[in-house]
């Protein structure tokens, strides 16, 4: 098989399509240098193409949480036993994670997170004590660990944060799924946390670098809803054109109306753009964690994708509205302006470096 050929198994599941893959090798050629080491950027989108085609969504989004944030970001982290058993049994396809970021507050502002870590003072046994709750989180419902952003300080400041390796059926944890008929699959949900005690091993790397990991590993969270982005796009597209090709107006196809033709085209060209983005900045991402690079790309996914499902939805007509169809997927693609940073959120960051974007389009 090819480096980046990969065939997803059979299933809708993403506890089953994640084993099945481990098994049979991909995960580990998704991480070439070690899941510490960056991943293949190419192989991943193709595996979240085959499992766009397939459906649903949420699957989608429950892979690509795993593979593109969960497991790296465990793998950057994982300073104990403990968790370095979890990484590899997430490695070996017998583990799902969670990445449990967004509190109950907005979630545009992590800063304000309220989910608390109490860290005993020292570096002896005592537990460590989680209280607070964490909203539209995916897998929340269908994980074993969820890795979750808790500060252990007060303040706004970027090192009073940390994370916390939390089995989700630990006593003190309730998991709730989210009340939407969108994302099938995904296993959405919202986590609580009351008192719930943990050993000290349970501590993702240094206290107070939970923002700079979250920075580093939310680039590539991005590159990968991006690469997810261009391949639902794609196939949006395509399915559109078909659709349009078998409904005639006036004895003529209406793909080869000259208005409808024109704004399929539109939407390839904007399509095109987002893959050529994507081609440009995956190395700076994926190996460099570039963030300014990420939230340009992120910003760009979320206009794309949001102006191809409008448009191919309305070329769809009454039929978009069907179990299943377009209207429904539109909706769901909402979540590329929203989840992961939304459109303002990542304008905001691309704002703060606006000089430094403009250096880099430089011929
Ligand atoms: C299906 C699904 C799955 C998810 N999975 C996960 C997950 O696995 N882990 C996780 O941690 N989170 C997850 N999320 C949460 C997601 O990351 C948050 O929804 C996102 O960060 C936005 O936060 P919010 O919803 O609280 O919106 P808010 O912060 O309340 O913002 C609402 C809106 O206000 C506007 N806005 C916000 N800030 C600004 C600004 N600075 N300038 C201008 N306008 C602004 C934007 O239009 C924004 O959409 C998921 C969400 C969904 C729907």
């Amino acid at each position: 098989m090819p480096e980046t050929q990969a065939v997803l198994p059979p299933g809708t599941d993403a506890r089953g399509v994640v084993s099945a893959l481990a098994h049979e090798g991909v995960v580990r050629r998704l991480y070439p240098r070690g899941a510490a080491g960056g991943l293949d950027p190419v192989l991943l989108r193709r595996l979240l193409g085959e499992a766009d085609a397939r459906g649903p969504q949420g699957l989608v989004l429950a892979l690509l949480v795993q593979w593109a944030t969960a497991v790296p970001l465990l793998a950057d982290a994982a300073s104990s036993p403990l968790a370095e058993k979890v990484l590899r049994s997430a490695l070996d396809g017998e583990t799902l994670l969670a990445l449990a970021a967004t509190d109950e507050g907005a979630g545009s502002d992590l800063a304000a997170l309220g989910t608390r870590v109490r860290i005993p003072d020292g570096t002896g046994d005592g537990d460590l004590t989680v209280d607070g709750t964490k909203r539209w989180v995916t897998s929340a419902t269908t994980a074993d660990h969820a890795l979750v952003l808790a500060r252990h300080r007060p303040g706004r400041h970027f090192t009073s944060f940390t994370w916390v390796l939390v089995p989700l059926d630990a006593p003190g944890v309730t998991v709730r799924p989210a009340d939407t008929p969108l994302f099938t699959g995904s296993g959405v949900g919202h986590v609580a946390f009351e008192d719930v005690r943990l050993g000290r091993e349970h501590l993702l790397g240094r206290p107070g670098r939970g923002l700079a990991l979250f920075a580093r590993h939310i680039a590539v969270e991005r590159l990968a809803s991006a690469a997810w982005g261009v391949e639902l796009c794609r196939r949006v597209v395509a399915e559109t054109a078909r659709h349009l090709a078998r409904r005639e107006v006036d004895g003529t196809p209406l793909d080869r109306h000259p208005a409808v033709r024109q704004r399929l085209a539109g939407c390839a060209v904007r399509t095109a753009a987002l893959h050529a983005l994507w081609t440009t900045s995956r190395d700076a991402v994926a190996d460099g964690h570039d963030g300014a690079a990420a939230a340009v790309l992120k910003a760009a996914s979320g206009t794309t994708v949001d102006h191809v499902l409008t448009v191919c939805a309305q070329l769809q007509g009454a039929d978009g509205f069907a179990a299943g169809g377009i209207q429904q997927l539109r909706s769901e693609a909402a979540l590329f302006g929203i989840g992961g940073g939304a459109t303002e959120v990542v304008l905001d960051t691309v704002a703060d470096r606006l000089p430094s974007v403009l250096d880099g389009l430089a011929p």
